[in-house]
């Protein structure tokens, strides 16, 4: 079979399989698998494909039928034009998260050697972003799965080779962890937000993905309760707070941050859902 061949089968069998783009997953698949390009799929169509190459794509679109998430399959997945390593323990890298990177980036850019926490790093898109974008920051990426750990330390690895950056093993709603650790002046984190009842009840492929990662408590608020109220001790007095936030927490936590007396600020995504929270002592208008 040639690659032109092998993409209409498994681009069919996905279709059949009832997944919403089956020819650009199928591509997806084929650019990993025979380690091509857009270009070479173009070129390279009418090449033969090795038959165990061929069974390694019809398993992954097995796989994929199944509900298993395409990013897992592939194994990686582009954060910010950046590869990260990602499979089962570790959430997914999602674009929304590429917007809170990105407001961030262009705080630091007027700060020296800033200080910053990625707290519930996992895969690491975040934190290790902003040292890709931000090299003189110094960074504390502070994860409690050992699973997602792996993921974390071979995309430092990868993302951020030959600099100096803080890989903490540990758990965020434990702030006497972080006794002998520096100020901040940005803490961020895109915590695991979903109510406990309500992360059974979500789409097939998020089932996949470690439901440490996702679920955020009875009022899937435990984590923005503990971070602004402890935390924020551990943030210089001009420092700030980033968090993503579900669509529907944007009062909760803008109400947290004003409960310990900071300004705060709820900003939409692309779908004009609201998905950014900030918090700082300082005002905003300034
Ligand atoms: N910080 C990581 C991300 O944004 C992981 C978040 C999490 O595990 N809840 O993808």
């Amino acid at each position: 079979m040639n690659v032109r061949e092998l993409y209409e089968s498994l681009s069919d069998k996905l279709r059949c399989g009832r997944i919403d783009s089956p020819e650009a997953e199928a591509r997806f698949m084929i650019y990993e698998v025979l380690n091509f390009t857009a270009t070479d799929f173009f070129l390279k169509s009418q090449n033969e494909v090795a038959d165990e190459l061929a069974t390694k794509l019809d398993e992954m679109c097995n796989r994929r039928i199944n509900g298993e998430p395409l990013q897992y399959i592939l194994g990686k997945w582009d954060f910010m034009g950046r590869s990260f390593k990602v499979g089962k323990g570790v959430l997914i890298p999602r674009p929304e998260t590429e917007q809170l990177c990105e407001m961030i980036i262009k705080r630091l850019k007027d700060k020296k050697n800033a200080v910053v926490y990625d707290l519930c790093a996992g895969s690491g898109c975040i934190g290790l972003t902003l040292k890709r974008e931000c090299p003189d920051i110094d960074i504390y990426l502070v994860e409690k799965s050992g699973e997602a750990l792996k993921y974390l330390m071979d995309n430092a690895t990868e993302v951020c080779k030959n600099t100096f950056l803080t890989i903490v093993k540990g758990d965020v709603l434990q702030l006497d962890l972080f006794e002998l650790y520096p100020l901040a002046d940005v803490i961020v984190s895109n915590p695991p937000y979903i109510k406990s009842d309500e992360v059974p009840l979500l789409q097939k492929e998020v089932t996949f993905e470690p439901a440490m990662a996702l679920d955020g408590g009875e009022d899937g608020l435990v984590f923005y309760r503990y971070i602004i109220s402890q935390w924020s001790q551990k943030l210089k007095s001009d420092g700030e707070m980033f968090f993503e936030i579900g669509e529907e927490q944007g009062k909760e936590v803008s109400s947290l941050f004003e409960g310990i007396g900071f300004n705060s600020r709820v900003i939409k995504d692309y779908n004009n859902h609201d998905r950014i929270v900030t918090g700082r002592k300082t005002p905003y208008d300034i």
